[in-house]
């Protein structure tokens, strides 16, 4: 067993044989035929034809609008005028793979110089003749493979053109050597919920049929894998199957104790698909996502049309927006301009705001009018306000009384620097709630900068020194009877999801994708199975045992 690892999209896994996409062929050079120009027309039609007659069975197999695109390159590969470009260089002695090179390139800039539908399909072309040149050397042909069985698909990287046509019910997973999270195949993979791996440079060594295991859950690539590991990916794969195509029902634990599971939003654009994948509402709007390449602040009519169009696709159910958390990884224009030597732990987040409190204020009055805008034309959303980066009591109740003036009904803060969530039990007291961000409470407990490759390591939330301030926030919000959820990347971890809840979280928002994953999870293990999975997460040393610990107190439960 070897393992390759790399970057996982989402938390799915996979096994299979290899397929490698083959590299693009040389091309021809310009030679006379060693065999005549007859022997060469036989030769030229005969692979012409049966890529022709491939297209047209892969098209069949495919269905819709990919039917449409293959049939429509069969019929560009037999078309008359086509094959007299190609009888005309064959007939001048040349071979068939230069003549077909030549011809079809020559009919390509014709269909070009057309432009319109024409021109658009000129560019298949190219495809089709690396098709024929290919069964004309007798070497698989470039572009995605088809062996004829479901397949793990390896290659360097994906063009958009490939990935389009990709039959999902023949490709298993995909793993690249290239590429990284917001890779072209790494959004497509997203979108489609397709098993992935990309940039696990160590599988450019893997052979053809060789069987593998691609766990995107833990980013790697298990090459000669054992039964034992076979049967419980297998075992995975199955269980994850059927929590996606199961009903999509509301968050909750296997005792019924309820976690409203709500989604990661940074656009409005996103709401439909959050819904479609069973969001209960929205747990973290990111409204600096909308303004990142702003260079004035954003007017309060710019803002109330975005939040407007958020509010109104979450009618009845909860949206909490976060003010703008500029700074460091997400600096704005009109909040950061002065330079900082070290910008986590300078002017960001809530401190930003204040330093420019007219534009704090102009976004709550955007997000007030929004709410009774959306109230006014059908049923209201439960529209909650909070503050990024909040470190002190002071920074709380200055941040729940400016959006009490605007008529902000539920006013809460983010947990994400320590002092915030030592502080909880007084936080909360002013705040109606706190959502914790573990991806920068992470960061600030471990003094590991989230975007530094080479501290990396440190960047687990799993990491017990982590999870004991989560277990202070939720004993906070316990305390206040106020809601204490998740919005880090934390809580789409199905694992540590359980974690969370047992240490009081109660809500978890993640990435839409994700929610499957977390509400079959969830459903496994009661609520005193939850708190004694925390139990023995908590009382590790480090991450990695963390993980461990909780892995086999789950396999009881
Ligand atoms: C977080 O820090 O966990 C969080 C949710 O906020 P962001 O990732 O946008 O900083
Ligand atoms: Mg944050």
């Amino acid at each position: 067993m070897t393992q390759i690892h790399g970057v996982g999209i989402g938390l799915g896994v996979a096994q299979g044989p290899v397929a490698r996409m083959a590299a693009p062929l040389p091309a021809p050079t310009d030679e006379q035929s060693a065999i005549g120009a007859e022997a060469e027309t036989v030769r030229a039609k005969e692979a012409v034809t049966a890529v022709a007659r491939e297209l047209e069975e892969r098209g069949a197999q495919a269905g819709g609008a990919a039917r449409d695109v293959l049939e429509a390159q069969a019929m560009m590969a037999e078309d008359p005028a086509l094959e007299s470009e190609v009888a005309t260089r064959l007939a001048q002695g040349k071979t068939a793979e230069w003549a077909v090179a030549d011809a079809f390139a020559s009919f390509r800039d014709m269909l070009t110089a057309v432009g319109g539908y024409l021109g658009e399909r000129a560019a298949d072309l190219d495809d089709v003749a690396q098709r024929v040149i290919a069964r004309l050397r007798g070497v698989p042909a470039p572009g995605v493979p088809d062996p004829g069985h479901p397949f793990v698909l390896v290659a360097t990287d994906l063009a958009p053109a490939d990935t389009a046509l990709l039959n999902l019910d023949q490709v298993l997973a995909l793993v690249t050597s290239e590429g990284g999270p917001t890779s072209h195949t790494a959004i497509l993979a997203r979108e489609k919920g397709i098993v992935a791996i990309v940039g696990a440079a160590g599988v450019a060594g893997l052979a053809d049929d060789e069987t593998v295991i691609v766990d995107a859950a833990a980013g790697v690539v298990i090459s000669d894998p054992s039964d034992d590991e076979l049967a419980r990916a297998q075992h995975r794969a199955d269980a994850r199957a059927a929590a996606v195509s199961g009903p999509v029902t509301p968050g909750a634990l296997s005792d019924g104790t309820a976690v409203p599971l709500l989604a990661n939003l940074g656009n409005p654009d996103g709401a439909a698909e959050a819904v479609a994948l069973g969001a209960e509402g929205v747990g973290l709007f990111r409204t600096e996502f909308l303004f990142l390449s702003s260079q004035n602040a954003p007017t309060v009519a710019q803002q109330r049309e975005s939040y407007e169009k958020l509010l109104s696709a979450f009618r009845g159910k909860k949206v909490v927006v976060r003010a703008l958390d500029a700074g460091a990884d997400k600096p704005l224009a009109f909040l950061n301009d002065a330079h900082e030597e070290n910008p986590a732990l300078g002017l960001r987040g809530l401190r930003a705001l204040r330093a420019n409190e007219d534009i704090l204020r102009e976004q709550l009055t955007a997000l007030a009018e929004a709410d009774v805008a959306v109230a006014a034309s059908g049923e209201a959303a439960d529209l909650w306000v909070m503050a990024p980066m909040v470190a002190t009591v002071e920074e709380t109740t200055y941040f729940v009384e400016l959006a009490r003036e605007y008529g902000i009904r539920t006013a809460g803060v983010m947990v994400e620097v320590p002092a915030a969530a030592l502080l909880a039990d007084r936080v909360l007291q002013h705040a109606d709630f706190a959502s914790i961000g573990t991806n920068d409470l992470t960061q600030y407990t471990m003094a590991a900068d989230r975007l530094l490759g080479s501290v990396a390591s440190f960047q687990d939330p799993w990491h017990p020194a982590v999870l004991r301030l989560i277990q202070a926030t939720g004993a906070g919000g316990r305390a206040n009877g106020k809601p204490v959820g998740i919005c880090g990347e934390a809580a789409a971890d199905p694992l540590l999801a359980v974690v969370l809840v047992g240490l009081g979280a109660t809500s978890l928002s993640m990435a839409p994708t994700a929610l499957a994953d977390v509400r079959q999870s969830l459903s496994s293990h009661s609520l005193d199975d939850a708190r004694r999975i925390a139990e023995a997460a908590l009382g590790a040393d480090d991450a990695a045992s963390a993980r461990v610990a909780a892995q086999a107190a789950a396999t009881v439960s």
